[in-house]
């Protein structure tokens, strides 16, 4: 019996061919190959036959769950939703800095080329493992648009900042219609002051640009305990509903 597994790169498919390391290989398909794939192997059974396995990637089932998730975009995480999940930032960086920082010390152009895009890639497989998770277990993702105000809290760059927050957006977008799930962008002005609990403006609520260090609150009015995040996420998210069940009834009234 034998075991080859192949190198992806160096085979190429066609209807009944394989070519691998420029020999050629007829085959006779069992089944159609879904998606992209990634590796194989040609295998030979006990009777001396020779098989050509080829292993893909496809999406996985595209069942929706049954949540309704509200989402917080942030600068020290990247995400905080109403269930009090955080999602961290930029968390694949500073495992690169120091890597990065040599590099450009010792001005190797090409070595700093390939780091920039290994964050890039690290960035981006983080950004589509989370999105999937989400699109994955929700029916309804309200997103808020971020402020301004969140901006002037931070050294960093804009457009990296920016960067993020959009292809997060973009993902949990297209991935939330391909599950038939509903995807809300959400004014999330007011967000942060009102109490997700007892739905008022208390006196206590952070405010403005002086109080955007502040993590945590308590409601003067109905004395609970809020994680600022978790509390925009859960106020974002009933904004998304209250218009959800609006938009409900005016369907309603028409349809009658
Ligand atoms: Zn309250």
């Amino acid at each position: 019996m034998g075991w080859i597994p192949f190198i992806p790169r160096a085979v190429s498919i066609s209807d009944d061919t394989a070519t691998y390391l420029k020999l050629r290989y007829r085959f006779w398909k069992s089944r159609d190959v879904q998606g992209d794939y990634k590796a194989g192997e040609f295998v030979q059974d006990a009777r001396g036959r020779w098989y050509v396995a080829f292993r893909s990637e496809v999406d996985d089932d595209l069942a929706t769950g049954n949540g309704s998730v509200g989402i917080d975009l942030g600068l020290k995480e990247l995400a905080t939703t109403s269930e009090g999940d955080a999602i961290p930032a930029l968390q694949h960086y500073r495992q690169y800095e120091q890597q990065l920082a040599t590099a450009q010390r010792a001005g190797n152009k090409k070595r700093v080329r390939a780091i920039h895009a290994k964050i890039a890639n690290a960035r981006r497989h983080h950004l589509h493992e989370q999105s999937t998770r989400i699109a994955r277990e929700n029916q309804l993702i309200a997103v808020g648009n971020v402020s301004a105000s969140k901006l002037a809290k931070t050294r960093m760059a804009k457009s990296v900042l920016d960067a993020g927050w959009a292809s997060f957006r973009h993902m949990l977008r297209y991935k939330s219609a391909r599950r038939q799930a509903v995807y809300v962008d959400v004014d999330e002005r007011w967000s942060s002051q009102v109490c997700s609990t007892c739905g008022t403006m208390p006196a206590s609520r952070p405010r403005g640009i002086a109080d955007l260090g502040i993590r945590e609150w308590e409601c003067s009015d109905c004395r609970t305990l809020h994680n600022r995040d978790v509390n925009a996420a859960r106020n974002i998210l009933a904004t998304a509903l209250e218009h959800q069940r609006r938009v409900g009834e005016t369907a309603a009234l028409r349809g009658g």
